[in-house]
């Protein structure tokens, strides 16, 4: 996109004074930037991302679209598509005078115990950057920035604002930094985000190789780098590492510290002044600088039927028909389907953390598939999936004042003071990251009333001193966390449950005295010390806070038969199983894939029953499946997004087709997998397995086989491969192969190519893909050309680039798990 403006940048950042300058380093509140009159700067605001345009509220913002998850996203392995999405996420934002969207997330999926790879799109990084370009591309076309995340060489979070990754030089070029050189290269994106972790023993947010000698200058970046949240740790390291921004703000490490360092002539203010200039660059980019832009008053709103259409659309593209035995799938109607587990009524469509938003509705699997097959369809609830309670069930409690679902909450400052009050809120509330209260807020308080009486399962969520009241018991509890971030609070707090018996119309009545159990991250006066139970007086804190409050548990057997003897009653049975947030979330990391709970017994006790079993998996990464030889079909359906349950049900009658390749290998077991664990050992984590990530160490026999390979997917067609041919006339060579769809409908197959190097010590990797859809009986020819970026190894005595040796095979397959061509390369 071209200036905006006739200022030019340099020139306006000349004209301001250095405390000015340091000023405007620093954001102004936590997604904002601060304007400044004198230059025609206005204000820059910066919204998560990736998957829906949250605005500037952390927690309760307003209602916006949620679009399917990065991983589902990705399996469509199709740049259009995450062009499209690019598009429609640059309308939420602009529908919301938003200036940037902090994403792509391009970290690869390089363990699966990554708690935050739903928001990443693959394990491979040509898939992911290549994806990612595609996405800057669809928002920047229509003057949003888009924020390459986060640089670099953070895949994991145990420890994450303190881990150092250790990665060898080839590793980091040729797999973690190769996606933001692809997005870079092919998409010009307007900002980067430093990433938390050191990256071989020197904070991202100070890495000058990185930054400096990389990014900005081998790849000649014209952007601008901002901090991730509360990352920065240095004044003029930082700087001069060339970070240009500071996020959030208004407090910070930068300031007086920067401008003395400037004085005292530690830092040269050319360094300032050339951050200046590349957030004046950006600003201009978006329309904030030199008057204001334009926006449109016309975009659909987030529940508007074009939204739906697209938001199913987009879904059912990536959902991956993973195995299905005698043609199960797509379900035939006129069928009686048992519908079994608690995601099919309690689906996740959006991982937790920064990535979350607030949805207009959120469209379950139970509905979804209601919707097309009405009473045909028998819905059970399944095992409990969380360890954590979830806060207040729908429907269960009402607020005491209106009747309505909900609950009455109240913000109190230390002094009492009422700073807000609302009625029918939800059952969890974020405090102190984005409030605007004229005070800080000390006290939290919750009233509910109970709808049906019985066994009640109460509880409190958030670090403090709670005092509850339930009908006539009372109860007190201290609660605390032991992480060392202020995202623990936010994103995994500690909880508390009990059970009590209430009469019919019972109120609950919690009260929690907040108190910060970290220093952070500074928010009012929040206290820095960590026993949560010895505070004197109410001090102000961070995090989540919310009251559970829900009927008691039924027995584990009892569900599995009540699951089981509805599975028997009908045709077929769909179980939906899954992930939750408490596996994948910003924050946290996972410590096996098995599925929570006693979903493998679940699935296996429908399966015993039912004459023929669908397993849908409503996770965004590999899980393991013991039960896989005992069910008819799978269907990988990653978080959906708001129209899950609606996309869910076109996939399975085939009115959509899931048209998905996997993105990440799924390993066998815990551990089979050449790079397993995320926790750092005396502050190092170590990426030991090289460049033998996922199925390129699985080819090498560095892992067992995996369950299913990058690429698998079997759509609702057969297809037959034949007349490979290579050309090696370009700068890479290009594969033409005749694909024939020997199914019994239209469908869309992805051809891809792998490159199998000439020495072993060079791992396999995919060099390319192309999409067909062909109609059922039809052939078509497919032509891959390879990437040339493929062929290139960083010699890292040379410290450059040099070209792999000649030779090797080119493997045209369906996932490394289904070649079926291979072509010799030239040796010469
Ligand atoms: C995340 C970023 C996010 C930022 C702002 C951080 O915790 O790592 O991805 O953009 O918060 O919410």
């Amino acid at each position: 996109m071209t200036s905006q403006t006739a200022l030019d940048p340099a020139t306006l950042v000349a004209s301001l004074p250095l405390e000015t300058k340091v000023r405007l380093l620093t954001g102004a509140t936590a997604f904002t930037l601060a304007p400044e009159e004198s230059i025609g700067l206005g204000e820059v605001r910066l919204s998560d991302g990736p998957t829906g345009v949250r605005g500037l509220k952390f927690s309760g913002g307003r209602t916006v679209a949620l679009f399917p998850n990065a991983t589902l996203l990705a399996s469509a392995w199709s740049e259009e598509s995450t062009t499209e999405v690019g598009r429609l996420l640059a309308e939420e934002a602009l529908a919301q005078q938003i200036h940037v969207v902090l994403g792509p997330t391009i970290n690869l999926h390089r363990s699966v115990l990554g708690g935050r790879l739903f928001e990443a799109y693959s394990e491979d990084p040509l898939l992911t950057g290549r994806l990612a370009a595609a996405y800057v591309r669809g928002l920047q076309d229509l003057g949003v920035g888009a924020c390459l995340k986060h640089l670099v060489a953070n895949e994991s979070e145990t420890e994450r604002n303190t881990m150092n990754s250790v990665v060898d030089p080839a590793t980091l070029r040729e797999l973690y930094l190769l996606p933001f050189e692809i997005a870079v290269d092919e998409s010009d994106p307007w900002s980067v985000m430093a990433a938390y972790n050191d990256v071989n023993g020197v904070p991202a947010t100070e890495h000058h190789h990185v930054v400096n000698e990389v990014l900005k200058g081998e790849w000649g970046y014209t952007g601008l780098v901002m901090s991730d949240w509360f990352a920065t740790r240095t004044a003029a390291p930082a700087a001069a590492g060339g970070l240009d921004l500071v996020m959030p703000g208004p407090d910070g490490p930068w300031g007086d510290a920067l401008v003395a360092a400037v004085r005292s002539g530690e830092l040269d203010e050319s360094v300032v002044d050339d951050h200046l200039r590349r957030l004046l660059v950006l600003a201009d980019r978006v329309g904030a600088l030199g008057g204001l832009r334009d926006y449109p008053d016309d975009l659909p709103a987030p529940d508007s039927d074009v939204r739906r259409e697209q938001l199913t659309r987009l879904a059912a593209a990536g959902m991956t028909v993973l195995t299905n035995a005698d043609d199960t799938l797509p379900l035939a109607r006129g069928n009686r389907v048992a519908l079994v587990g608690r995601h099919a009524l309690e689906t996740i469509d959006m991982g937790g953390g920064s990535a979350t938003v607030n949805p207009p509705y959120q469209v379950n699997v139970a509905e979804g598939l209601t919707a097309l097959l009405g009473d045909a369809v028998d819905v059970v609830d399944g095992v409990e999936v969380r360890t954590r309670p979830v806060p207040a069930r729908p429907g269960f409690v009402v607020d005491p004042d209106t009747g309505r679902p909900g609950l009455h909450l109240t913000l109190l400052a230390a002094d009492g003071t009422v700073l807000d009050e609302r009625h029918d809120a939800p059952s969890t509330v974020m405090v102190g990251f984005d409030d605007d209260f004229p005070q800080a807020v000390a006290r939290v308080r919750f009233r509910a009333r109970v709808v049906g009486e019985g066994a009640l399962e109460v509880g409190a969520i958030g670090v403090g001193r709670w005092q509850v009241t339930a009908g006539g018991t009372e109860l007190a509890w201290t609660l605390a966390t032991s992480g060392t971030g202020f995202a623990e609070e936010m994103l995994a707090p500690p909880t508390r449950t009990d059970q009590v018996h209430v009469g019919s119309d019972a109120v609950v009545d919690a009260t929690v005295v907040l108190r910060s159990s970290t220093r952070s991250v500074a928010v009012g006066d929040a206290d820095p010390g960590t026993d949560a139970g010895a505070a004197a007086e109410p001090l102000a804190g961070v995090g989540l806070f919310g009251l559970v409050a829900r009927p008691a548990p039924e027995a584990e057997d009892d569900v599995i038969a009540r699951a089981a003897a509805a599975a028997a009653q009908a045709d077929v049975a769909v179980v939906v199983v899954g992930l939750t947030e408490e596996e994948e979330t910003e924050s946290v990391d996972k410590s096996t894939i098995a599925l929570p709970g006693a979903q493998d017994a679940l699935v296996r006790a429908v399966a015993a029953a039912a004459r023929r079993t669908v397993v849908v998996v409503n996770a965004a990464t590999p899980v393991l499946m013991p039960w896989l030889d005992d069910v008819d079909a799978v269907l990988w359906a990653g978080l959906p997004g708001q129209e899950g349950g609606h996309a869910v049900a076109a996939a399975l009658l085939g009115d959509q087709e899931p048209t998905g390749r996997l993105v990440t290998t799924f390993p066998a077991a815990d551990g089979a997998a050449p790079a397993w664990s995320v926790t750092p050992v005396d502050g190092d984590l170590e990426y030991t397995e090289g460049r033998f990530v996922g199925y390129r160490g699985h080819w090498a026999d560095r892992a067992p086989a995996p369950a299913f390979w990058l690429g698998h997917g079997l759509g609702y067609a057969t297809w037959e491969y034949a007349d490979a041919t290579l050309d090696t006339d370009g700068d890479a060579p290009a594969v033409t192969v005749t694909v024939t769809n020997t199914g019994a409908r239209t469908s869309r197959e992805v051809v891809q190519v792998y490159l199998e190097p000439a020495s072993s010590d060079e791992p396999v990797r995919l060099v390319g893909w192309a999409d067909a859809t062909v109609d059922a009986g039809a052939s078509t020819r497919v032509t891959v050309t390879a990437d040339a970026r493929m062929w290139r190894r960083w010699d890292e005595a040379a410290g450059g680039w040099s070209r792999l040796a000649d030779g090797g095979r080119l493997l045209v397959a369906r996932g490394l798990g289904d070649v079926r061509a291979t072509l010799a390369l030239p040796t010469a």
